[in-house]
């Protein structure tokens, strides 16, 4: 039964049971290899994905990958303090917020509240795109790359970054089952060599 008191108490459990060695190795680690900015309904955690150890990367994650403030703050202080190099926008297969958005766009019925503002963010990618807006999955592949676009056009910390080819964006999403990666564009330097593959600036 999901409740709040179980769910705290999972995660206390977990805390007080974790081993000390290996918080002092994760602390040891060292550089973030890159931020990894994803949709929060994404059930495999971004280090699990790129098969690295959890401080290699930092993890940003709103639902649909919305960007808001906090984001560019997040991400700034990533590509800016940090020196990250790269900022990955992951998507994902079968995406509640995309699915929502095809909802929207059929049906002309938007959400309340919040999620209307993360919602036509996503209505946006698809015009901005001129997607076919036929499936969830190429709606992803629309909002990924948009996503990208917004982060350069938005933040001009990002965008210093990415012009002095010290940070790099890569748009992209996660398969169905295999967890393997689209990429659907890149900004900046990566050497990708793929048929799919749109540099968009
Ligand atoms: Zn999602």
């Amino acid at each position: 039964m999901n409740d709040p008191m179980t769910a705290w108490q999972r995660l206390r459990t977990g805390n007080q049971n974790i081993d000390p060695a290996t918080v002092a190795a994760e602390l040891a680690c060292g550089s973030t290899a890159a931020a990894v900015f994803r949709c929060a309904d994404s059930a495999v955690p971004s280090h699990a994905l790129f098969g690295q150890g959890e401080g290699a990367v930092l993890d940003v994650s709103t639902w649909g990958h919305v960007i808001d403030t906090a984001v560019l703050a997040t991400l700034e202080f990533a590509v800016g303090h940090l020196q990250v190099p790269l900022i990955v926008v992951l998507g994902h297969h079968d995406c509640t917020a995309m699915r929502r958005a095809l909802h929207a766009w059929e049906r002309a019925d938007l959400p309340d509240g919040a999620t209307r503002t993360a919602v036509e963010q996503v209505l946006w990618s698809i015009v901005r795109r001129h997607a076919a807006a036929d499936s969830v999955d190429d709606i992803a592949a629309a909002h990924a790359v948009e996503t990208g676009l917004g982060l350069v056009q938005r933040s001009p910390v990002i965008a210093a970054r990415v012009d002095a080819r010290q940070c790099a964006i890569v748009c992209a999403s996660i398969g169905a089952r295999d967890g393997r990666l689209r990429t659907h564009a890149t900004i900046g330097p990566v050497g990708e060599q793929s048929d799919v593959l749109a540099e968009c600036v």
